[in-house]
């Protein structure tokens, strides 16, 4: 047997959790909520909501719009990390 299987070769993976993204409907339109676990969240984000520190290790939400803003070539660009809570609580 001369051929050898390349099946051992990892496939390269695709972004992480993107497949747990859900969409939200909110006042001013959709938006994209992605949960960050807390073993994700490596450093420290401010919360629109509460305008308090999101500390890391906190498992929490990553928001962006589903339709960027004006200027903003990927709506990805313009997420915003949230305290559960507080994306819950918004309107
Ligand atoms: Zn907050």
């Amino acid at each position: 047997m001369s051929r050898r299987q390349s099946k051992h070769l990892a496939a390269p993976r695709p972004l992480s959790q993107s497949s747990l993204a859900r969409a939200d409907l909110k006042a001013d339109g959709r938006w994209i909520v992605r949960p960050m676990s807390g073993a994700s969240a490596l450093k420290a984000y401010r919360c629109p909501g509460c305008a308090q520190l999101i500390a890391a290790g906190t498992p929490h939400l990553v928001v962006w719009p589903d339709t960027p803003a004006l200027g903003v070539e990927r709506a990805v660009d313009d997420r915003r990390h949230w305290h559960t809570a507080c994306w819950e609580r918004r309107l």
